[in-house]
């Protein structure tokens, strides 16, 4: 409890010394739970052989620790003001193993890591999960808004399972690790956290399989309690039709030559799990751009 506290007070304490009004918009809430912070450094199993991707590291609550682990740390934070107060702190602490970028994590580019290790600013869960994707690792350990968390590792035919839940899933294995609740942070969210680890497939789908299936997903989620059949009409023109009755011929005709096609476009989107879908998207392939 006493070392609760103290995370609590410091982080206080940096930021009033500083003159620093902590910006929402910019998803920060800065983690003051000591226990949830070992926790999550715990999660990550590191070694000095390990690089870690840190984004968003705020004043430094997880990267010291990560530092004192890893053989090294990149973070890449986009406030400057935050950016310099962190600079410093590492600088006063004689903390030479941290890389540390002044940017938006979305769009500069990732130098060489093999970790990621984040309490990620909340508003792009998504862009910055998608481009964790296009790298090559070994073991994300990420806090998300718990909403988040759920429908990334959402199942089949519940209310978590959503495009989010289908595109991670040829990607990565998602697993829940730990639930940090609101009082964890400054200033407090209204929503909860989930902190998760995600560890890339070793099997790659092939890029342009990938990518077909990417827009099947997308139209068929547009319509999630719609039958596929409907869903994919309503949303032609993600799958490249113009023409209603033209995408209605070749489904007939699709019907008509394979019975299982049949089965996959007479369930609703929902009840199509990723492997149907992807099933359903090699079916559709060719005729699909
Ligand atoms: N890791 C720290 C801070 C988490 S808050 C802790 O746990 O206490 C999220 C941090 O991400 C904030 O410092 C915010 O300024 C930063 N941030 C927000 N958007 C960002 C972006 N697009 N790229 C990099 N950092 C960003």
């Amino acid at each position: 409890m006493t070392e609760k506290i103290s995370l609590a007070k410091e982080t206080k304490q940096i930021l009033q010394e500083n003159g620093i009004i902590l910006n929402k918009n910019l998803g920060q809430n800065y983690l003051i739970d000591d226990f949830k912070r070992k926790k999550i450094i715990e999660y990550a199993n590191l070694t000095k052989e390990d690089t870690v991707l840190e984004i968003g590291p705020g004043i430094g609550t997880l990267t010291i620790e990560l530092a004192k682990k890893a053989g090294k740390v990149i973070a890449i934070e986009q406030d400057t003001a935050i950016f310099n107060i962190l600079k410093k702190r590492l600088e006063k602490e004689q903390i030479d193993n941290v890389e540390l970028i002044n940017g938006d994590a979305v769009k500069v580019d990732f130098p060489k890591f093999n970790k990621i290790v984040s309490n990620l600013p909340y508003q792009i869960s998504s862009p910055i999960s998608f481009k964790f994707l296009e790298h090559e690792f070994d073991l994300a350990v990420l806090m998300y808004q718990k909403e988040f968390a759920d429908r990334m590792n959402g199942k089949v035919g519940t209310k978590q399972y959503s495009r989010l839940s289908a595109m991670i899933y040829f990607k990565a294995d998602v697993k829940f690790l730990t639930k940090v609740s609101p009082e964890s942070f400054i200033p407090s969210p209204k929503v909860d956290s989930s902190v998760v680890e995600l560890k890339p497939k070793e099997k790659k789908i092939a890029d342009d399989d990938f990518r077909i299936y990417s827009k099947v997903v997308k139209a068929l989620f547009q319509h999630r309690n719609k039958k596929a059949r409907n869903a994919l009409i309503d949303s032609r023109h993600i799958i490249g039709f113009k023409d209603k009755k033209e995408l209605k011929t070749i489904l007939n005709n699709l019907e008509d030559e394979d019975s299982r096609i049949k089965e996959l476009l007479l369930e609703r989107t929902i009840n199509l799990s990723p492997e149907s879908i992807m099933e359903l998207s090699i079916l559709l392939k060719e005729h699909i751009n």
